[in-house]
């Protein structure tokens, strides 16, 4: 026995008082020990008394810790080569996956690249003028590069998580991300972490190219052949792997019309929810001021009236919620935060289930059903204010049809607000579910139904309202270059599960390519 696991707990106060962790691991263990390694750390706040919950390995010898070594090849004069269509999580972890074991990414990315793109991001957020190739969804990194960087998923089992967090790191993510039991980056540390794996990926002989934009495919018999970028680059094609999100509308209704079979699926859409970040401190930690120990608290929250579910998605806390448009003339929010949390706000998805049977009215559109049904919405949304990314909001007490006393509280989100009635926003399935998600909701977490909850609609992308198809291959089941991957194709629902399925599908091509 060279090492053991011990656990202990401490108070907020003493995270970072290694003396006093190593007296508390003696006393637990029993042993002595040369070296210790803190391998987790989570908050137990289930009790009065908040603790931190530590995990270390101690080692009975001098311990040091290996280096972390990627395994980067130079591929540039690789014969085998995978083209990419989008360069978020999925994407780019596609493309790194590739230089490790020896085939050359080639990656098309509709959008700019991060510093590029940030310009497009003032432009909406300042002038509510939407770019359709540079937005919250579109550019280098995707739909991950300007959010809060959560990097929890419960696809454990389908991929190689400390592999993911490891190349975050070394791509200039905090270590903390290894240990934390809810890790997260945050907004402003993304863009550079995005732009250094892009300088990996070209210096092992990679290509990215951006503003650049699939626009068509060509197929014979069961092949998937060559692709068009911009309507006037063609490239001849072995492997495809199209990784573009949940946003590009463009891209399914490309497969439909080219009768590539796509199918319906559930998704969710509701409202994005923001209080005083302090009230929901109060309400997780029962205290009313958290110190300066304790992070911004964040909850999870679930009901199902047995027809459906209603819950919380992607919480912010210390947040701000970001217009996330990717067309003129509709409305969609988000909500990203920065590495220390440190807005007064926290905001969270509130949304529910939404199935192939409750869209009869949508159902001419066969499986864009799901997509016409969220465009339809956005689309009222907008029509409120009509004003570039101007979004209505509603107080959660008149939501409710409580009677409010509420002096109307301020707002992150910066394009500006109407109040309006959200019940005009909504099919009355998705409103009533709402209204008794939040009852119950506040019966979990008394206080939820505050005075200062304000409401703002619509959050309609959670996740893709498509599937594209895929074999136990990974391929479509159709054609056997063409490798569906990612949110947008109905594999993932945030940036690990995203990278997770980017990797899945290169392994899966290089099983056909050694064969
Ligand atoms: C504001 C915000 C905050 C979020 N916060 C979190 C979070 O904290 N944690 C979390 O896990 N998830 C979060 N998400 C969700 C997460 O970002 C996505 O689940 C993840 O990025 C999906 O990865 P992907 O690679 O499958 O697709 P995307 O990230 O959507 O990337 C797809 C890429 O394809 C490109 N593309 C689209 N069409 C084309 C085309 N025709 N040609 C070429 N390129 C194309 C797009 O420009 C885009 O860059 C957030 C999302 C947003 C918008």
């Amino acid at each position: 026995m060279s090492s053991i696991l011990v656990h202990i707990k401490v108070s907020p106060e003493d995270l970072n008082n290694i003396e006093l962790h190593k007296k508390l691991i003696q006393e637990k263990s029993n042993h002595d020990f040369k070296s210790i390694v803190l391998r987790k750390r989570s908050i137990d706040a289930r009790q009065r008394k908040i603790f931190y919950q530590l995990q270390y390995e101690i080692f009975i010898k001098k311990y040091n810790e290996k280096v972390y070594n990627p395994n980067f090849n130079d591929v540039s004069k690789c014969f085998h080569c995978v083209h990419i269509i989008g360069a978020g999580p999925a994407g780019l972890f596609a493309a790194l996956r590739c230089i490790q074991i020896g085939i050359k990414p080639i990656v098309f990315e509709r959008g700019k690249n991060v510093r590029e793109r940030r310009r497009d991001l003032a432009a909406i957020n300042k002038n509510g003028i939407v770019n359709k190739e540079s937005n919250y969804c579109f550019g280098e990194g995707g739909a991950g590069t300007y959010s809060d960087g959560k990097l929890y998923t419960r696809s454990k089992k389908k991929g190689n998580i400390p592999e993911i967090l490891n190349l975050l790191v070394h791509h200039g993510a905090e270590k903390d991300i290894l240990i934390d039991s809810h890790p997260h980056i945050g907004t402003n540390k993304l863009p550079n972490l995005i732009s250094n794996i892009r300088k990996t990926i070209l210096k092992y002989g990679g290509e990215i190219n951006f503003g650049s934009k699939l626009t068509d495919l060509k197929f014979e018999n069961s092949k998937l052949t060559s692709i068009t970028i911009n309507n006037n680059q063609s490239f001849k094609i072995d492997h495809l792997i199209l990784a573009t999100g949940h946003s590009a509308r463009d891209v399914f209704k490309l497969l439909y019309s080219k009768n590539v079979k796509i199918d319906f699926k559930d998704f969710a859409v509701g409202v994005r929810i923001e209080h005083p970040q302090s009230e929901i401190d109060k309400l997780m930690y029962n205290k009313v001021n958290r110190g300066e120990y304790l992070p911004p608290a964040s909850y999870s929250l679930v009901y199902n009236n047995g027809e459906r579910s209603v819950y919380s998605f992607c919480m912010c806390p210390g947040g701000i919620i970001a217009p996330c448009a990717t067309e003129e003339e509709e409305i969609v929010t988000n909500g990203w935060s920065p590495s220390k949390r440190n807005n007064p706000y926290a905001n969270s998805g509130i949304v529910v289930e939404v199935k192939w049977s409750d869209l009869k009215d949508f159902h001419q559109f066969g499986p864009l059903a799901g997509v016409e049904f969220q465009k339809s919405i956005e689309k009222k949304a907008w029509e409120i204010a009509s004003n570039g990314q101007v979004l209505p909001v509603q107080l959660l007490d008149k939501f409710l049809q409580k009677k409010s006393k509420s002096i109307f509280p301020p707002s992150s989100y910066f394009p500006g607000f109407i109040e309006a009635d959200l019940s005009k926003v909504f099919p009355s399935f998705i409103y009533n579910t709402l209204k008794e998600g939040f009852l119950n909701f506040d019966k979990k977490l008394k206080g939820f139904i505050s005075p200062n909850a304000l409401l703002h609609a619509p959050e309609t992308r959670t996740s893709s309202p498509v599937r594209i198809p895929r074999n136990k291959n990974f391929h479509h089941p159709d054609f056997f270059s063409l490798y569906p991957c990612g949110e947008g194709a109905g594999y993932a629902g945030g940036i690990m599960s995203a990278a997770i399925d980017g990797i899945r599908c290169v392994d899966a091509i290089s099983n056909v390519i050694k064969n």
